[in-house]
């Protein structure tokens, strides 16, 4: 048996957390290179992106097509606790290449102990100092 998530349920999720987040993200034009991608997770381009990844990209693949979620670099792969959660990663850091801050191609699943080492660096930096 399937086990999919009602698409009004699913609606109703990705509709009040895109109101509150409008709410709490601020303002940006999506271009304007801020100084650190700090930054860029405060903005509401941030925020409704990362629902809508979440919802619209893996969602489905893990309710239908049998995805199992797991950080990119250290392999995590939950459940989530208060400390240790997945977050979207910038390959490609955001501060190396801000123009980048949304696309597919540059944007990994990592759990946010490796996401928060990983930092400014490149991949292959990163990898030189934990490997
Ligand atoms: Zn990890």
């Amino acid at each position: 048996m399937e086990h999919q998530i009602p698409q009004q349920l699913l609606d109703h999720l990705i509709r009040t957390r895109t109101e509150q987040n409008m709410f709490f993200g601020a303002e940006w034009d999506g271009e304007t290179p801020l100084p650190s991608s700090w930054w860029l997770t405060q903005t509401k381009q941030w925020i409704q992106f990362r629902y809508w990844f979440w919802n619209e990209i893996i969602a489905p693949q893990v309710c239908c097509d049998g995805l199992v979620v797991s950080c990119a670099y250290c392999g995590w792969k939950g459940p989530r606790t208060k400390d240790t959660y997945f977050c979207l990663d910038h390959v490609v850091p955001y501060i190396e290449a801000p123009e980048r801050w949304n696309d597919l191609n540059n944007i990994s699943i990592a759990c946010n102990h490796c996401n928060k080492k990983k930092g400014n660096l490149s991949l292959k930096e990163f990898l030189e100092t934990t490997h």
